[in-house]
């Protein structure tokens, strides 16, 4: 039997010890990702929910390492955050984001169908700690032209309830920027409802989790029921992402949920496919 409990201690070990290296090389990758020039954004869009415009697209980074293949963001995000490098590839999506909005301000650019439209780019909690983080973005705003009231920035629901005070007086840096501001996620985390009247906020995404199975699952219509009219009644928009299928999409639009976002309408995509995607959407 001790000879089994020595065996095990040095198998778990092992384990541990491969999956650190499993990381630390990603961490290294990771690092030189940017020059490389492994990393890309794509574009998922947002529609409205009766008038099926394109109200909107939300910027998804994307790593297609050398060594690794093509990397979820589910596995080297967190780790971009743990290691503090979510700060740098953060303010390259951004950059890449606002660069690429200007360019689809040109009518004959996917036949003008993303002039105008909403840009919505994610914020890790690491970079809504980093006090110079307003600053950053304004800077971004100007080399890049981009006007503040197209860009959205996306917090976590648990990002924006971490009790630092800090975490506030960003939130309201961001709101003097002029740029809208959504939670995402939203009814995954802990919630004081308190801190959607005490925050500037425009818009709540109602989580994927709960719109995946509503039309099955009578507890999660009820939470995007709930969600929805909460928004409402605190003159929020809502969205609803995760939506899969035209039945869903239907059913929130029935229940006034404002605008759409999932695979039914379009997977999140690179630029050129966005753009032809757009101009169909458009003629539809
Ligand atoms: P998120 O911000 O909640 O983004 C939505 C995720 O849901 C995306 O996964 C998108 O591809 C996926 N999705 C969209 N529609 C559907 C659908 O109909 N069904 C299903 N099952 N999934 C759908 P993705 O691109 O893998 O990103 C995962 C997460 O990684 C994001 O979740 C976000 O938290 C993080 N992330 C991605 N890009 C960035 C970034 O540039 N910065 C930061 N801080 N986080 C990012
Ligand atoms: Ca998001
Ligand atoms: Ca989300
Ligand atoms: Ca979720």
């Amino acid at each position: 039997a001790k000879t089994t409990g020595r065996d095990m201690a040095c198998f778990y070990s092992m384990e541990t010890d491969l999956r650190g290296q499993a990381r630390q090389t990603m961490e290294q990758q990771l690092r030189r990702a940017i020059e490389r020039g492994e990393l890309s954004v794509h574009y998922q869009p947002r529609v409205g929910a009766r008038s099926a415009q394109l109200l909107g697209v939300e910027a998804l980074l994307r790593w297609n390492s050398a060594l690794l293949g093509s990397v979820p963001p589910s596995e080297f995000i967190p780790i971009a955050e743990e290691t503090g490098l979510i700060r740098s590839l953060g303010a390259w999506v951004l950059e890449q984001a606002c660069a690429q909005w200007m360019r689809w301000q040109d009518s004959t650019v996917a036949g003008g169908a993303l002039m105008g439209v909403g840009l919505s780019v994610n914020l890790s909690a690491v970079q809504l700690a980093d006090p110079s983080l307003a600053a950053d973005i304004r800077a971004v705003l100007e080399r890049t032209g981009m006007p503040e009231q197209h860009l959205e920035l996306e917090i976590t629901e648990s990002q924006l309830m971490e009790s630092a005070p800090s975490v506030a007086d960003q939130v309201v840096a961001l709101k003097l920027l002029g740029v809208q501001l959504s939670i995402d996620d939203f009814g995954t985390g802990y919630s004081s409802l308190a801190y959607l009247k005490r925050f500037d906020i425009d818009r709540l995404k109602i989580d994927k989790s709960f719109v995946h199975d509503m039309l099955d699952d009578p507890a999660d219509l009820a939470i995007t029921r709930a969600i929805i009219s909460l928004g409402h009644s605190l003159g929020l928009k809502v969205v609803a992402e995760g939506v899969e299928n035209r039945a869903t999409a239907q059913m929130l639009s029935a229940l006034a949920c404002e605008e759409l976002q999932g695979f039914y309408f379009s997977r999140p995509l690179p630029v050129p496919e966005l753009e032809r995607w757009a101009h169909a959407y458009l003629g539809s």
